[in-house]
């Protein structure tokens, strides 16, 4: 089967061919990186004939806050923002897994790094994408970069300059034969990966950093917490992880919108636990997949449904 492409954009307020939806050299998100994105996922469920936003209403409420944070003046809202993108899936009449990117951006022109006295809004596109366990799980280390701080460049938002901080840990990982890394606050205790939120689990506990430990406040960690607690009766304890830790965990995954649930099976060369894929994860990864797809009727207020 061959997956169409993106035709169209939410751009300026309506759907649009995708090739009108480009904005100026002299963009002041694009010279300064002052602005915030979000990351949705839309998952086709075959029997249904549906298409079902995970958590959208969430994800637009995280992207409005970390607008917010940047001074940002929109008079969009979580629900109206989610009517906009039903309609723009609807023009793409997507019948496979897709990958949202909302942008919240300044569309004032000209030079000077501020954030006042600028002009907003925002923008969606929608790509194919699909995504399968990893059964081998990834190799991770810990990256010689340390995370941005809150009094930096707050993390807890999803804001366009502070990617630098995660393109630098992750091509660094990668080009050095990893598949991502773990990155340490300047208190020299674990935050997250470049692109998602770390879980880890110790004789039957299950940690996670707080929101306070510079991490994105993730959907996913959010769901998965609510999941671990309520489906697999785990304790789960949000506390400062230490690096040693880490390296004596039973299992480990990773979670976000664009990874899913990633397990970790080796870090810095060492086996997390066996060093295979563990139960607690895989069954974790079975529940967490039925549940984005539909397919549990207990958290179907999650999915929201993209056809009419
Ligand atoms: N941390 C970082 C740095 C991320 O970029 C992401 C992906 N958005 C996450 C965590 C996971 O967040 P979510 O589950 O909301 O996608």
């Amino acid at each position: 089967m061959t997956i169409p492409q993106t035709k169209h954009a939410y751009f300026e307020g309506e759907i649009v061919p995708i090739e009108q939806a480009s904005i100026s050299v002299m963009n002041q998100t694009f010279n300064y990186g002052t602005g915030a994105f979000g990351g949705i996922r839309g998952y086709w469920n075959d029997s249904e004939q549906q298409l079902f936003l995970f958590r959208p209403a969430d994800h637009f409420r995280r992207l409005l806050d970390s607008a917010k944070l940047l001074r940002f003046d929109l008079t969009h809202t979580p629900d109206s923002l989610t009517a906009a993108l039903r309609q723009l899936l609807k023009a793409e009449g997507w019948k496979n897994d897709v990958y949202i990117r909302p942008l919240a951006y300044v569309t004032t022109e000209g030079i000077g790094a501020r954030l006042h006295n600028l002009d907003h809004d925002i923008a969606m596109f929608s790509v194919p994408f699909e995504s399968k366990l990893k059964e081998e799980g990834a190799h991770v280390t810990f990256s010689a970069w340390r995370r941005v701080d809150d009094n930096h460049i707050p993390p807890r938002g999803k804001i366009i300059g502070a990617y630098v901080n995660s393109a630098l840990i992750k091509s660094d990982a990668v080009l050095a034969g990893f598949d991502d890394a773990l990155v340490l606050n300047n208190d020299g205790h674990v935050s997250e990966s470049s692109g998602s939120n770390f879980f880890m689990v110790r004789n039957g506990v299950a940690s996670t950093p707080p929101v306070t430990a510079n991490v994105l406040e993730g959907i996913t960690r959010r769901t998965l917490i609510e999941l671990l607690r309520v489906e697999l009766g785990l304790e789960v304890i949000e506390r400062q992880i230490d690096r040693t830790e880490v390296y004596l965990a039973d299992e480990i995954f990773l979670c976000g919108t664009g990874v899913q649930l990633v397990p970790v099976t080796r870090v810095d060369h060492r086996p997390v636990g066996t060093g295979e894929l563990g139960s607690l994860t895989r069954e974790l990864y079975e529940l967490f997949s039925g549940v984005v797809r539909g397919k549990v009727e207990k958290y179907r207020q999650w999915n929201i449904p993209v056809y009419d």
